[in-house]
């Protein structure tokens, strides 16, 4: 067990690297502290869900420098650290990558220590490795490097007494990695290659690294501040000068993903988005969570008449599922009856695709019918060959489930019986969400109801005119058309692979 595991203490002040972006690359120190701390303090280049975790009701400020209206001077970041913590907060302060590398986290600690408050510094991982990462260049390499030097480029190359020793620079035998240096790459260039360094030399820019946004630039040392201009390579960058860059070649991953830099909106209720989004976000994509339905169990009277029914055994010959959610519900509810699966023994089960069918397994169920189409039509032609009649059949479905399989079990001669066991409905949007969603490049539905629910948490279906919409499947297909929206594809496979494959195929 790590000495420094535990919750963010009382008065202590934690100096937290963030990592470069991706929110994966954050440590769980890290993750730790800002889920205890009573305050944090962060800074401009910290991931953006990095404060997701935080406490309620914990004080969040921004205390960064930067291009923004909010920007506050050190000795004042400072101040209001020492303050914090005399009022005895746990107080995290988060900076981008390690805050130690170009972060002024030793000036902070020393203001700590001189005021006689304890703190604890937690490294993070820092950008000149992790982007360079990234990009498939590896900052030392058998062949290549034997050393590698972070250099600041934010140093006028101009000023007389400059810190930076551009005659050791260009001789130094390994990979220069520059932080901030973007804006200077002209003079950068022109100094090294004045003081000796090949023109020739390969040199990898990359933008944003680890993120969404991530591009890299690569041209000899001689041409790169044109090509990166030409480019529009913005900050934050990091300049990579070695002949490391040439791994690239073989080893650039990050940059291949198919969705990488495309932003795709999962409407599906937060308790599924977490799969599909993950899956997403794998592929590169940047997810934006628009749960806007959500799924409230039902116990009325039908629900518990119909647990009380399935508790006692043998009330039904064929029990039919259409959503993994319709199986959670279903089995709360016998729960609630004080009851379990075994309710269900000697009772065929169906279920409308893999999902619901997985659902039930957790359960320790195995589906007898499940179609290969995962629709309510699928099913129904799957239970056709059965013989049906007068067999007591319960169909366990949403409130605004269509009622096709119902109906189609009864001209099957079957006695059924439809019992609403969940309602799904329509979760507002906060306003930065609904804005993301009107400038994503794609918007997944995973169900008719998530169409409805979407529309009417934007307000207007117009908000989605010029976005792709991907449909699971024609009755999702349907829903978006009654909508006066038309599917730009459809999944070929009506499941969250289907949904998954046609957003990459629509990204082409
Ligand atoms: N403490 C940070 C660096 C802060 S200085 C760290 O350890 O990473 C800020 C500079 O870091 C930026 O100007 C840029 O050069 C670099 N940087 C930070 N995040 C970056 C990212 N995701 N991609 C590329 N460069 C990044």
């Amino acid at each position: 067990m790590s000495q420094t595991s535990g919750a963010a203490r009382p008065g202590v002040v934690y100096l937290v690297g963030a990592g470069p972006g991706d929110p994966g690359l954050m440590t769980v120190r890290a993750t730790q502290l800002i889920a205890t701390a009573d305050a944090i303090l962060y800074d401009r280049l910290i991931p953006p869900t990095a404060l997701d975790g935080a406490r309620d009701d914990a004080l969040l400020e921004f205390a960064g420098k930067g291009p923004r209206g909010d920007s506050k001077l050190q000795p004042e970041i400072e101040q209001r650290m020492v303050e914090l913590a005399r009022e005895g907060k746990s107080v995290v302060r988060l900076k981008g990558g390690d805050p130690l590398v170009f972060g002024r986290g030793a000036e902070e600690a020393a203001t700590l220590a001189a005021a006689g408050i304890e703190f604890e510094l937690v490294p993070g991982v820092t950008a000149g490795v992790a982007a360079a990462a990234y990009a498939g260049v590896p900052v030392t390499h058998r062949e290549h490097a034997a050393a590698v030097a972070f250099v600041t480029g934010q140093e006028n190359p101009e000023k007389s007494e400059t810190s930076i020793d551009w005659a050791a620079l260009a001789a130094f035998p390994g990979t220069l990695v520059f932080y901030m240096g973007v804006g200077n790459l002209p003079r950068i260039a022109e100094r090294l290659t004045a003081h000796g360094r090949r023109a020739d030399e390969p040199v990898a820019v990359i933008q944003q690294g680890t993120t969404a946004s991530q591009r890299t630039v690569v041209a000899p040392l001689a041409e790169i501040a044109a090509r990166v201009s030409d480019a529009g390579i913005k900050p934050p960058a990091l300049t990579v000068i070695g002949d490391v860059v040439v791994e690239r070649q073989r080893i650039e991953w990050f940059e291949r993903r198919p969705l990488l830099g495309r932003s795709v909106v999962v409407t599906r209720a937060r308790a599924q988005a977490g799969t599909l989004g993950a899956r997403l976000r794998e592929l590169g994509a940047e997810v934006i969570e628009a749960p806007a339905i959500r799924t409230i169990p039902r116990d009325d009277d039908a629900v518990r008449k119909m647990a009380e029914r399935v508790s006692f055994g043998g009330a039904y010959d064929l029990v039919c599922f259409t959503s993994a959610n319709g199986v959670d519900c279903f089995f709360e509810a016998l729960k609630r009856a004080g009851s379990d699966a075994r309710g269900l023994a000697g009772t065929q089960i169906a279920a409308v695709g893999k999902a619901t069918a997985t659902a039930l397994g957790e359960h320790g169920l195995n589906a007898d019918f499940v179609p290969e189409r995962a629709t309510a039509e699928g099913l129904l032609e799957l239970l056709a060959s059965q013989d049906l009649a007068e067999k007591q059949v319960l169909c366990a479905v949403a409130s605004n489930a269509r009622p096709v399989l119902t109906d189609g079990l009864a001209e099957l001669g079957a006695a059924v019986e439809r019992v609403a066991i969940y309602d799904t409905i329509a979760e507002p949007l906060p306003a930065s969400t609904t804005e993301a969603i009107a400038g994503a490049d794609f918007v997944t539905f995973a169900s008719g109801s998530s169409v409805r629910s979407l529309i009417e948490a934007l307000g207007k279906a117009e908000l989605l005119h010029g976005r792709q919409l991907i449909s699971i499947g024609p009755i999702t297909s349907e829903a978006l058309r009654e909508a006066g929206l038309e599917p730009s594809a459809e999944a070929e496979r009506y499941d969250v692979d289907g949904l998954i494959d046609a957003v990459v195929a629509a990204a082409g």
